[in-house]
């Protein structure tokens, strides 16, 4: 296993994270890092006109060439689109993928989303950073996983008490993020939602806000935010 550190993003279907992460990722990529990430559901019952299955194969085909243009690697969990909940399996699942990545840091949805999923999605890695780190869970034999950093993406869905409040400059990784999303149909527009005008333009107003072109912008939990100082 390669000592270069990993950065995984966790995403309740397959498009959440290269959309509300990707810049993110392929910015890791170029400093050093090895980036990941995890589907816990294809969203194959997303399509107004195709079959779950024509669509959850469509989808796995589109994650694949995103993972590809954002230079991650794509892990697939055979969970069910609007099903997920914080089972012990999935936890675990996911508690195995944190200690065979070795992950340093995760990126993983705001819980106050109005996609239940994506809720089920938050809960289900916080328990498993939990898993991952505790010493007396045997996860097939893996050294237990400690010290994750945990960050939470600025999804259209999620934005229900949601703040941005780490700023990464992607200015210079904007083209491939954009071909990585534009591997999805729906991030070309065809699914009917303008999914590149939302995030873009999110990712402009953020740079604009701490003066370059372009950022992606994460939230922490709030004890993160506290701070140990002798005098202010
Ligand atoms: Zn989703």
């Amino acid at each position: 296993m390669s000592e270069r550190p990993s950065i995984v993003a966790i995403g309740a279907h397959a498009a959440d994270m290269e959309f509300s992460a990707g810049a993110l990722l392929v910015k890791h990529v170029r400093e050093g890092w090895q980036a990941h990430i995890v589907h816990l559901t294809l969203g194959e019952k997303g399509s107004a006109t195709l079959s779950a299955s024509d669509y959850g194969s469509q989808k796995r085909r589109e994650a694949e060439a995103a993972a590809q243009c954002l230079g991650c690697t794509p892990h697939f969990l055979p969970y069910t689109d609007g099903e997920l909940t914080p089972s012990g399996d999935v936890v675990r699942e996911v508690a195995v993928l944190l200690r065979k990545l070795k992950a340093k840091v995760v990126v993983a949805h705001w819980p106050g989303s109005i996609h239940g999923d994506h809720s089920a999605a938050h809960d289900v890695v916080h328990k498993a950073i939990f898993m991952a780190a505790n010493r007396h869970f045997d996860l097939d034999g893996l050294p237990p996983a400690g010290g994750i950093r945990l960050y939470y993406a600025d999804n259209w869905e999620d934005a229900e008490g949601f703040e941005p409040l780490v700023y990464v400059d992607i200015s210079e990784v904007v083209e491939d993020w954009e071909k990585g999303f534009k591997c999805y149909a729906i991030g070309r527009g065809e699914g009917g939602y303008p999914y590149w005008d939302w995030y873009q333009a999110r990712t402009r107003l953020h740079g604009i806000k701490i003066g370059v072109s372009h950022a992606q912008a994460v939230s922490v939990d709030r004890w993160r935010m506290i701070q140990r100082r002798d005098t202010l």
